[in-house]
């Protein structure tokens, strides 16, 4: 009966790595998946979360039992105040409700089901280019997904008068998805001044903003500096929703665990919308798994582990902020032809080059450079060691 299912195609971004495995070159390198490396081109457990992890492991009052719907409470309640900051009137009001769901994908995927149900407009707008998982997500969840213009290749920066205008454009209440901060694909954030122009424009028109925050902390190793952009939302007392990930900015990949907020105007709405998010929950999955949730909770309650994790974030912050300077120097003494100061420019893991995907796939064939066709490369994948073989590749592409 299953005879007629066809082979679906890789996914765009994991399976880069599939072909990278594939390679038996010794000089391969994988700059497609966005995961932190360090400097020996390893995956990081942090300290911290290995300290959390042992003090759980010694508690033997710990059980096994299932979490409520909506997750560990006290997690919820730490991740917005990370993620508001402690003295958000939101949350001093109790006008926000956040639940625990897996990682950013997850909490994404709730967000826009609960739309769908309880919103009355299901059109979201999403930046060009964003993170392929997006679109499919959004529409799965079913909300109708239309597009606005973000990233210029003409300055490898930001489009914002492209912005303004289609944003401007978009019907009344309309939702529009956001990048708190280090937006991906591109590494181009709005400046400060720019996100407040973005709020009025939204604000006058009661246009609804839906964050996603996959890198907290990520982008400049400070993590009030990173959520800046959602805080100016939400002090103007609007509504607002938040997706929040600790993927990367704990390295809690594989844990999955994460959290979806939704501010709202009151806390007797945020009350009947937490209801109605364990209906969304419920028959997904039915409730979210404990130990990464535990993790977090533990070092977030925690003032001594909460300062070693700041500082271990910031580390990973600046080696890949120190990747950036490394590979724009090897470009430069290459003299390889081209502005290539949009590398220490852009902001969090990822340098969108400008590479095409023709000069990709030379790339992939002659040097086992392996990236996404539009020519991101992950800058945590990169080191000291590894950069002269890249820019190596990047010139040779560049000047065949
Ligand atoms: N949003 C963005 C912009 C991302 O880059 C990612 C991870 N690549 C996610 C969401 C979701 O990641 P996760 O589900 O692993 O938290």
């Amino acid at each position: 009966v299953f005879a007629h299912v066809v082979q679906a195609p890789e996914d765009p971004i994991l399976g880069v790595t599939v072909a990278y495995n594939k390679d038996p070159s010794p000089n391969k390198l994988n700059l497609g998946v966005g995961a932190y490396r360090t400097e020996e081109g390893k995956p990081l457990v942090l300290n911290v979360v290995r300290r959390a992890e042992q003090q759980l492991v010694n508690d033997r009052s710990r059980v096994k039992e299932y979490l409520p719907i909506i997750g560990l409470a006290e997690f919820n309640k730490l991740s917005a105040k990370l993620i508001f900051g402690a003295e958000s009137p939101a949350i001093l009001e109790n006008r926000v409700t956040t639940v625990q769901c897996l990682s950013g994908t997850g909490s994404l995927r709730v967000g826009a089901e609960f739309l769908a149900r309880h919103y009355h407009e299901r059109t979201i707008y999403i930046p060009v280019p964003t993170w392929g998982n997006h679109p499919k997500v959004f529409t799965l969840g079913g909300l109708s997904v239309k597009t606005y213009r973000y990233y210029d290749p003409a300055t490898r920066g930001l489009n914002f008068q492209g912005l303004l205008e289609d944003l401007g454009s978009a019907p009344s209440g309309a939702i529009v998805l956001l990048h708190a901060c280090a937006h991906n694909p591109t590494g181009v954030d709005p400046t400060l001044e720019q996100w407040e122009q973005i709020r009025q424009l939204m604000r006058s028109k009661g246009l609804l903003p839906f964050f996603d925050s996959a890198y907290q902390g990520f982008a400049s190793g400070r993590l009030d500096a990173d959520a800046q952009s959602i805080r100016m939302f939400v002090a103007d007392g609007g509504e607002c929703l938040v997706a929040q990930s600790y993927a990367k900015n704990m390295g809690l990949y594989g844990e999955r665990v994460g959290a979806f907020s939704i501010v709202c105007k009151s806390a007797d709405v945020a009350r009947r919308v937490e209801s109605q998010l364990k209906l969304v929950i419920r028959p997904m999955y039915s409730n979210p798994p404990i130990h990464g949730a535990s993790i977090v909770a533990t070092i977030l309650r925690d003032r001594d582990m909460y300062n070693e994790w700041t500082v271990e974030l910031k580390a990973m912050a600046d080696r890949i902020i120190s990747m950036r300077h490394e590979l724009f120097d090897a470009l430069r003494a290459r003299g390889t032809p081209g502005d290539w100061s949009h590398i220490i420019k852009q902001i969090g893991m990822f340098t969108f080059t400008g590479l095409n995907s023709e000069q990709v796939a030379f790339m992939t064939k002659e040097y086992h450079i392996y990236m996404t066709s539009d020519g991101r490369i992950s800058m945590a994948g990169l080191s000291s060691r590894t950069v002269p073989h890249l820019a190596d590749a990047i010139h040779a592409a560049v000047t065949r």
